[in-house]
């Protein structure tokens, strides 16, 4: 911890002792630290390889083939996964009651695991497997065991439809209901957290704003530089599980 860091850190405690209506939003900054990749960064699965649409996937039996080979991947990595000093962080803050919620654009399921109860996932759960015929979900691990068993497209046990995790996928909208109250969540903060996210897409970089529009403070911690860092009322650069576990304790 830099001298320079210790008194942003001071900064961040004392905008968390005023705050009673904190909102924290999450991006893929906070999983790498707990080992989960990010996918959609340089040199992540879909910067590798063309993202499979949900299009494409219903289409298409090589490219089902091709998106489960990929998701086998990523519930390997998954399922040894732990939350982080971060994660821990933002559970206690929840417990402290001074938390409205986590806002997320992670599937790993890693707030939850710490704790949180009070968590919209914009793009859903890795953690989860759906029938996208009967709407039946279940566990990852046990359509987990299947690929691992040489199962390459798992259908579902029940009507024989597709089964996909429990994401949103490209091509896909993102689900109203959670985005509206995710919105409402922004609106209604007095303290907005953005945590490892770039906040280069929307609807990412909107809450923020929103919340700063709102009136709330807003905290940035993040390893690069963002579009909205000039707008925020502190910025930390730096690992975010280490900064968190300072200022929350
Ligand atoms: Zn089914």
């Amino acid at each position: 911890m830099t001298d320079q860091n210790t008194k942003e850190i001071q900064k961040l405690r004392s905008f968390l002792k005023q705050s009673s209506r904190a909102v924290v939003f999450t991006g893929a900054g906070i999983s790498t630290e707990s080992g989960v990749s990010d996918y959609r960064s340089k040199g992540g699965i879909w910067d590798r390889f063309q993202p499979v649409t949900i299009q494409e996937f219903l289409a298409d039996e090589e490219k089902r083939r091709e998106y489960w080979h990929r998701k086998k991947e990523m519930f390997t990595e998954m399922k040894d996964a732990k939350p982080n000093a971060g994660h821990e962080a933002i559970a206690r803050l929840e417990k402290l009651g001074k938390l409205i919620g986590v806002i997320t654009q992670n599937i790993d399921g890693l707030h939850q695991m710490a704790g949180n109860q009070k968590v919209l996932e914009l793009h859903g759960t890795n953690r989860e497997t759906i029938c996208l015929a009967c709407a039946r979900t279940g566990p990852f691990e046990s359509v987990y065991q299947r690929l691992l068993q040489g199962d390459e497209i798992p259908l579902c046990r029940d009507c024989r439809g597709f089964l996909k995790p429990n994401t949103i996928s490209f091509g896909q909208a993102l689900v109203v209901e959670v985005l509206n109250l995710a919105i409402e969540w922004a609106r209604n903060s007095d303290l907005m957290l953005a945590v490892g996210s770039t906040l280069v897409v929307e609807p990412a970089a909107s809450f923020p704003r929103l919340a700063k529009r709102a009136g709330a403070n807003l905290v940035i911690i993040n390893r690069d530089p963002t579009p909205l860092d000039s707008l925020a009322d502190l910025v930390l650069h730096g690992t975010a599980g280490p900064i968190l576990a300072e200022a929350i304790g």
